[in-house]
């Protein structure tokens, strides 16, 4: 069966025209969107949903409605109210990447991929949704959602992510020459609302009769995916430091890598063996009789499990460690990722038991 681009287009436009999803950072039909809030919204939507995405893109662009006002904010802030959203980079480049338009650009983002391109945190995904949505230029932004429609249009067999190059391809083929970023978000609609994963609701899509996957069957069977790995499990110790005076350490990650730049409770590094409590000492971050608290403290990032030990100790009121001492209510207050709340949780539990 042979796809005619035309008639996809044509179909998938006129479709969207009616079931368009009403997002905040969309503008209504016929007006331009405002490219700040495209960006913030695919830097936001990168990993994780919509649903999710909503009531942070509400709080950032209430808090920092333009560009130059996010790229004056203190970056602790930033990284407090992207709290939740995971993956810590993307907010610290959020940050950087405001601050170049501000200063570079007079606050204007470039209208080019290859100019996206050169922004902090913006990779080919991104820089080609900004110049289609936000600029109207012929780019193919291809996301999860857009992978699975046209992988089912056109029966894709090989697997990902070997198939990635093909489908970016066979995906281009289909852009318009007009309303390409109309054309993009058709594309991300129908995966997320018709497309469906699991059961795609083909008898309500506008693309099935040009669409190979539909005539194929089965459907749900495309994208086809390389059997998965396992991933590997990880382990740490943790410690739990608490003064006198009831504050407890914590300190700051690198500036690069994982959590990059974000809080945390010392800790051992994390490696693939597990620790002897003689091993774990060596990273003690001040003197303190350690005791192991019950339980451990599980932790799934994108690559690995992270399994942690806590080991707690109270130390003299003068103890200095090299970090800040907190008082554990007011731990909300710094950019804490959820490993760490999890470990907090853990660590005042165990003092209660
Ligand atoms: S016909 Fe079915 S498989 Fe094909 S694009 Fe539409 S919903 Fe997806």
């Amino acid at each position: 069966m042979s796809l005619s681009p035309a008639n996809c287009r044509r179909r998938l436009l006129s479709w969207y025209d009616k079931e368009r999803r009403d997002l905040p950072w969309r503008a209504p039909p016929g007006r331009d969107a405002d490219p700040y809030k495209v960006w913030l919204s695919e830097i936001m939507l990168q990993q994780t949903t919509v649903a999710t995405v909503i009531p942070y893109f509400a709080a950032f662009t209430g808090r920092w409605p333009r560009v130059e006002a996010l790229a004056a904010a203190d970056l602790d802030d930033v990284l407090h109210l992207w709290q939740g959203l995971g993956y810590y980079a993307r907010a610290r480049n959020l940050h950087a990447c405001a601050q170049v338009v501000a200063r570079d650009h007079g606050g204007r983002f470039p209208d080019t991929e290859e100019a996206l391109l050169r922004l902090p945190g913006i990779g080919v995904y991104t820089a080609a949704a900004i110049a289609a949505i936000a600029f109207g230029r012929k780019a193919t932004p291809v996301d999860g959602n857009v992978v699975r429609v046209a992988a089912r249009l056109f029966e894709v067999d090989r697997p990902l992510p070997g198939a990635r190059p093909e489908i970016q391809r066979l995906a281009g083929q289909l852009t318009p020459d007009r309303r390409a970023g109309d054309f993009a978000q058709a594309m991300m609609d129908l995966g997320a609302t018709v497309c469906a994963p699991r059961r795609p609701r083909c008898g309500d899509c506008p693309l099935n009769a040009e669409c190979a996957g539909y005539a194929s069957g089965h459907p749900e069977s495309y994208p086809v995916r390389a059997s998965k790995k396992q991933k590997p499990t990880r382990y740490g110790v943790v410690f739990w430091a608490e003064r006198a005076d009831g504050s407890v350490l914590l300190r700051r990650r690198p500036e690069t890598g994982l959590l990059g730049g974000m809080m945390e409770f010392p800790s051992t590094e994390w490696r693939l063996g597990s620790w002897t409590p003689e091993e774990a000492m060596a990273s003690a971050p001040v003197d303190a009789r350690w005791r192991r608290l019950r339980g451990d403290v599980r932790h799934t990032f994108t690559h690995f499990h992270l399994e942690m030990q806590v080991l707690a100790g109270r130390t003299s009121k003068s103890a200095a460690g090299s970090g800040i001492w907190c008082a554990p209510e007011r731990l909300g207050e710094h950019a804490l990722p959820t490993l760490m709340k999890k470990i907090a949780k853990h660590a005042r539990g165990g003092y209660s038991s």
